[in-house]
């Protein structure tokens, strides 16, 4: 039996002392300067290469080819281990070779990327060797007699010694990585994909401090209104971002993509305290309105989310039917057990549960029974082209027959025209949030708008 985790913890290794194994400092820096696997000269003198070139008159383009994409390669790890996949790359070096000009240098830069400049004519045009490389590499490796098919990436930039050799192999193994998107197998970098990348992942990195700052996060309510008596008697909170550089950013931009992301916690975390507090002062100056907010899939994976949801509720002096939660029904894929679990704990709690979006993207009917939810909201894209008698309705009026089949309540979303605020309530429809009644707003101008509107 192996030693108890304490004491394996009490064990203190003995300090580090140079080994027979380590290299003496002058011949680790020569080595250093090698891939150990191709034996090519490695990154480090691709920079010294860059810098040497700075000089050189000719146009020049750096050409990158990624042998294949992370994600597969990780794959034949697994299932063949790490000698094979040095051989597949090594394979995939000698194919390189046969197509480059031997006088050029190839450089081994990362795991999967061989880098090399060409120099060329015009650097706004794909040099004949880019396609003959993916044109070559169409065919499988063959290695150890197993086929290999992989998927190689061309990227291209034109050589500039003002952007620096660090941010030239980022742009070149963007330009790889694009590349596979494409027939061709070859892309030049392209400022465009790459600015909304980069977008993305200053969204991501900026939002710890909006979280910690008090003006940049706000919540707006659209009030959602009972379509056969016309009352309102909740309203949905949406989240609102002013970046102080990028100005507004819209939920629709920044939530998917803080949802591939452990900061998804903190965010609901953040949404959920705002709206109660703010909904204990509306109910304080005489507002009885439920709330309801958005969740994502990933809070319902959380061991413990309906805990806290709860501990949040009562820390603000509200009961849990004060509150709804809305989330999208594609998501209970994920976990769905755990997800399913909290719904029911969340409902038999008193919280209301309601599928958004429905009808848009993959909805999977056959699982709609089975989720444990009150309310069914009707995506807006069913609901928005309504604007006249005569425009089609069968989809719409399909989901509505499922929804009350089912015995959800219906809230349609989207309602924009007076034309589809009646036709909704002709049909059935319990209750409707749209721009024709009111659009989001902030909570102070939610107060006011329900005076007027008794
Ligand atoms: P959603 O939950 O389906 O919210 C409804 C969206 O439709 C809101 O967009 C709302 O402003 C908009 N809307 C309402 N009525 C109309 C109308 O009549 N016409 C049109 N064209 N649009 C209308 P918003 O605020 O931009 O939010 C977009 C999405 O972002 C939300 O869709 C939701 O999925 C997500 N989101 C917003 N706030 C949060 C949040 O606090 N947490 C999470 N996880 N997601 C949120
Ligand atoms: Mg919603
Ligand atoms: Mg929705």
């Amino acid at each position: 039996m192996g030693r108890s985790p304490t004491k394996q913890m009490q064990h203190k290794p003995a300090p580090r002392q140079a080994t027979n194994r380590q290299l003496d400092p002058k011949l680790r820096d020569l080595v250093g300067r090698y891939d150990h696997v191709s034996g090519l000269p490695n990154r480090k003198q691709f920079i010294e290469h860059f810098h040497e070139l700075a000089q050189a008159a000719r146009p020049t383009l750096i050409m990158l080819v990624t042998l294949t994409d992370a994600r597969h390669y990780n794959e034949v790890l697994r299932a063949l281990g790490i000698a094979f996949c040095e051989d597949l790359v090594r394979c995939g070096l000698a194919r390189l070779e046969t197509l480059v000009d031997p006088d050029l240098t190839i450089f081994h830069v990362s795991l999967l990327s061989f880098a090399v400049t060409l120099p060329v004519d015009d650097t706004a045009v794909v040099p004949p060797v880019a396609d003959a490389i993916a044109h070559a590499f169409a065919q499988a490796l063959t290695i150890d007699a197993i086929p290999i098919r992989i998927d190689v990436g061309v990227g291209l930039v034109p050589f500039n010694p003002d952007t620096g050799p660090a941010e030239s192999l980022r742009a070149v193994l963007v330009a790889a990585q694009d590349s596979r998107r494409t027939n061709r197998h070859v892309s030049f970098y392209d400022h465009k994909t790459d600015a909304a990348h980069l977008r993305a992942f200053r969204i991501l990195a900026d939002l710890p401090r909006a979280l910690a700052a008090d003006d940049q996060l706000s919540l707006h309510y659209q009030p959602r209104i009972n379509l056969q008596t016309g009352a309102c008697h909740a309203a949905e909170a949406l989240l609102r971002w002013t970046h102080p550089d990028l100005g507004a950013i819209s939920p629709a931009e920044f939530v998917p993509l803080v949802e591939q992301t452990a900061l998804i916690t903190p965010l609901t975390d953040w949404v959920t305290q705002r709206a109660l507090q703010q909904n204990r002062s509306l109910r304080d100056a005489g507002h009885a309105l439920r709330i309801s907010i958005n969740a994502s899939p990933a809070n319902l994976s959380e061991r413990g989310f309906h805990d806290v949801l709860l501990g949040h509720c009562d820390a603000a002096g509200l009961a849990p039917d004060h509150i709804e939660l809305e989330f999208t029904e594609g998501m209970l894929a994920t976990n769905a057990g755990l997800a399913i679990a909290q719904l029911d704990h969340l409902r038999s709690a008193g919280v209301d549960v309601a599928i958004d979006d429905f009808g848009s993207g993959y909805s999977n009917l056959s699982n709609l029974a089975n989720i444990p939810a009150d309310v069914l909201k009707i995506d807006q894209s069913l609901v928005r082209p309504l604007t006249q008698a005569g425009d089609d309705d069968f989809l719409l009026r399909q989901v509505l027959a499922i929804a009350q089949g089912l015995d959800f309540r219906v809230c349609a979303e989207g309602i924009e025209s007076e034309f589809a605020f009646n036709h909704l309530r002709e049909l059935g429809c319990h209750e409707g949030q749209g721009y024709f009644m009111a659009r989001p707003m902030p909570a102070d101008r939610l107060a006011d708008w329900l005076e007027a509107h008794p």
